[in-house]
């Protein structure tokens, strides 16, 4: 008799190695990343997930899984894994009349801001758009819109998971309401998602963006204009700042490119008439060498930066959570910055605050809504392969920086070499809850192939 094989009726591709798609499919966003994964289990419904879950469970191998697949640690993959692979589900369906967006676990940002654009609807998202919606809202997720909207995981109303045992929940205020505030932030520890639901807002298609470039030269006195200018912005207004070389891209001015540059990059989404008055100082102190804001549409300033960070290139990243910048701050970033050798590293700067700020500390398992900013330094080196010099940059601009911490960090900002410490400081007071809701959820721990929370033992004690 033969037996059925426990993936049988799974309808997506399963790849294996020594398949001609095998070397392709393992690739991910990070390039420094190189992965054998037992099989690739490339699904085309949640139930092929359920039995990929059911198959690496009844064979005790480790499971991941796979959204947009830009986590820079590469948690999506695994030497000897099954990793879960929703690339092939990246449907976004909206409901305009009710303003909700059902989004599968494979979307990327493009998908979601293009399903969106043209309805006058719109909601919190990472800054790049061929990221994952997915990794991105269960780590918490900021961009443009989250000083006005919130973090994206704010605005994530339901999910749809299947458990460690195999069982199919929805997480919502109504149905395991302790499990959605644990997937707000807390990444993929509890399950797998195989939908989100997100609350949508009005908003304008159009927004006043754009980077503002200096010579390096004048990064202490721009630095400190920037600190005094956002105290005082509105929601609708986010301005990052990126230190870098101006990238050789069709945007920057042909006798800027390959120049070390401080760019404050303003993306203003309320009423135009007031952005523009509101912004006039940020344009005229200076002056700038460029001043690239523009009216546009929402949907290109959100993919303006995407061909700075290319698939595949290799990266290797650190981050801290700031209190607004303090000189002391300031005098590390003009010092250590430019310090790279790659033209493609750079430290950019988020800025929270806002809508972020206004909830309390523990609405959901997310961090940073004690910081100003979040500071990602991003040694990038296009050659790919596992190291580069400036990996020794990226620790060293880290490291100056750390006393001037919240003492927090953006767990999708922790690169895999971190360790346990950082994953508690990601998640500092809520630790504990998450680790008994993990408990609750996964007390196996089945789900580790990520940023882990550990259960909680059986007498309530987190394991150390
Ligand atoms: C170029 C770039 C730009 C970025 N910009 C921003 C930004 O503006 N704002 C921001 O907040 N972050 C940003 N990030 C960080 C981003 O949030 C993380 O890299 C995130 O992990 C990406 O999600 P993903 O689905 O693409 O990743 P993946 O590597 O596919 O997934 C990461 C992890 O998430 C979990 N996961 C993924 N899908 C599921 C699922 N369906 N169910 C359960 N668990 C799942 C798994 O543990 C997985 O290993 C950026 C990253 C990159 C590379």
């Amino acid at each position: 008799m033969r037996l059925l094989s426990p993936l049988a009726g799974f309808k997506g591709d399963l790849i294996r190695p020594g398949d001609a798609t095998y070397g392709d499919a393992r690739r991910l966003w990070n390039g420094a990343i190189d992965r054998y994964p037992a099989v690739i289990a490339r699904c085309a419904d949640a139930d092929d997930a359920a039995l990929a879950l059911g198959y690496a469970r009844g064979s005790g191998t480790p499971v991941t899984v796979r959204g947009g697949g830009h986590n820079v640690g590469g948690w999506a993959l695994a030497d000897g894994a099954v990793a879960i692979d929703f690339s092939g589900m990246r449907e976004v369906l909206v409901d305009a009349r009710h303003r909700r967006a059902h989004v599968q676990p494979g979307a990327l940002w493009e998908d979601f801001d293009a399903a969106n654009a043209s309805l006058g609807l719109g909601g919190p998202a990472g800054i790049v758009t061929h990221t994952g919606v997915a990794g991105l809202t269960l780590g918490g997720g900021f961009g443009w819109l989250s000083r006005r909207f919130g973090l994206v995981s704010d605005n994530l109303i339901a999910a749809d998971l299947i458990l460690a045992t195999g069982d199919r929940v929805k997480a919502s205020e109504a149905s395991h309401p302790e499990l959605l505030w644990a997937i707000r932030g807390g990444g993929g520890n509890f399950g797998i998602v195989t939908e989100f639901e997100f609350e949508l807002h009005a908003m304008g298609s159009q927004v006043l963006a754009g980077p503002v470039v200096h010579d390096r030269g004048r990064a202490r006195e721009v630095l400190r204009f920037y600190r005094d200018f956002i105290e005082t912005a509105p929601d609708e207004l986010s301005v990052y700042v990126n230190l870098r070389t101006a990238p050789e891209l069709d945007w920057v001015p042909p006798d800027l490119r390959g120049r070390p540059v401080i760019m404050l990059v303003p993306c203003y989404s309320g009423d135009l008439s007031e952005g523009a008055r509101i912004l006039r100082p940020l344009r005229e102190f200076g002056p700038p060498v460029a001043d690239l804001v523009e009216l546009k549409p929402y949907v290109a300033h959100q993919s303006m930066f995407d061909a700075t960070v290319p698939h595949h290139w290799g990266y290797y990243w650190k981050s801290h959570y700031l209190p607004p910048l303090t000189d002391a701050v300031i005098d590390v970033l003009a010092e250590h910055a430019w310090r790279k050798s790659s033209p493609a590293s750079y430290t950019l700067v988020f800025h929270l605050g806002g809508q972020i700020a206004r909830l309390p500390d523990d609405h959901s398992a997310a961090g940073g809504r004690d910081a100003q900013h979040a500071v990602n330094i991003n040694a990038a080196w296009p050659e790919g392969g596992p190291q580069h010099p400036d990996v020794e940059w990226c620790r060293a601009e880290f490291r100056a920086l750390e006393p001037n911490s919240t003492g927090g960090v953006y767990v999708n900002f922790v690169d895999s070499d971190e360790g346990d410490a950082r994953v508690r400081a990601a998640y500092g007071s809520r630790y504990d809850r998450l680790a008994r809701i993990k408990a609750r959820y996964d007390p196996g721990n089945f789900f580790r192939g990520n940023q882990n929370i550990p259960p909680a033992t059986p007498a309530g004690k987190v394991s150390s």
